[in-house]
């Protein structure tokens, strides 16, 4: 699984935008890119690091390392799922990126049952999830057209998925995962989703550039 044990919201200023990590603080004037811009951090973050425009292989590892951070997968995850993509009929960044947005702990988080793909993954690993009525607790679990994502009945008074909830529509849902049932607590998977669901800052063709060296 994968970890980040230092502070989150380096990472985007690291990666120089906002990759979504903190929940509702994200969407907030608090968030420090809001607040403070995209400096790098460090001491010296300024002056050694934005001063040179990234190129070429520097360009397409940031962006690698972006669409990993914002997704939580580790750089052999990462890479299974490019050659995965890769073997796959279209696109080959498309198809990277929607074998990422399928995974389960991503619709969680999409679906609205939590603030961010963080803490979407806390309630797959911990139990709190359900596929058509089966307990899943497999972040990486692909959905499909058709499955029903829910919340365990056990865990329906968990006050973070309450919170996640009632705030789910400042966040923005996408079209390829939609409310189920009137109390919030499931949701079904319409369609697959598709490049115009999924962040439009991500260069995905950097990617496919940086692997296909
Ligand atoms: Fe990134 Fe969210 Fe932290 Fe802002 S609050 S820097 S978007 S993790």
């Amino acid at each position: 699984m994968a970890r980040y044990r230092s502070a989150v919201c380096r990472l985007c200023r690291r990666e120089g935008g906002k990759l979504f990590l903190k929940g509702d603080k994200c969407f907030k004037p608090s968030c420090p890119i809001e607040a403070r811009g995209t400096q790098p951090p460090g001491q010296h973050g300024n002056s050694m690091r934005r001063g040179k425009a990234l190129a070429g292989y520097g360009l397409q590892l940031r962006e690698k390392q972006k669409v990993k951070r914002i997704y939580f997968v580790l750089e052999g995850q990462f890479r299974n799922y490019f050659e995965k993509a890769a073997r796959q009929k279209g696109i080959t960044g498309e198809n990277l990126l929607t074998l990422l947005e399928r995974r389960l702990d991503n619709a969680v988080y999409r679906a609205g049952f939590a603030t961010s793909r963080r803490q979407a993954r806390q309630l797959v690993n911990h139990g709190h999830i359900e596929v058509n009525g089966r307990k899943v607790d497999i972040p990486s679990f692909q959905v499909k057209t058709g499955d029903v994502v829910s919340i365990r009945e056990v865990s329906r008074t968990n006050p973070h998925v309450e919170g996640a909830w009632q705030t789910a529509g400042g966040r923005g849902r996408p079209n390829w995962i939609a409310p189920a049932d009137e109390a919030g607590m499931s949701a079904r998977v319409v369609t697959l989703p598709t490049r115009q669901d999924i962040d439009r800052s991500i260069n995905e063709q950097l990617i496919v550039e940086l692997y296909s060296k």
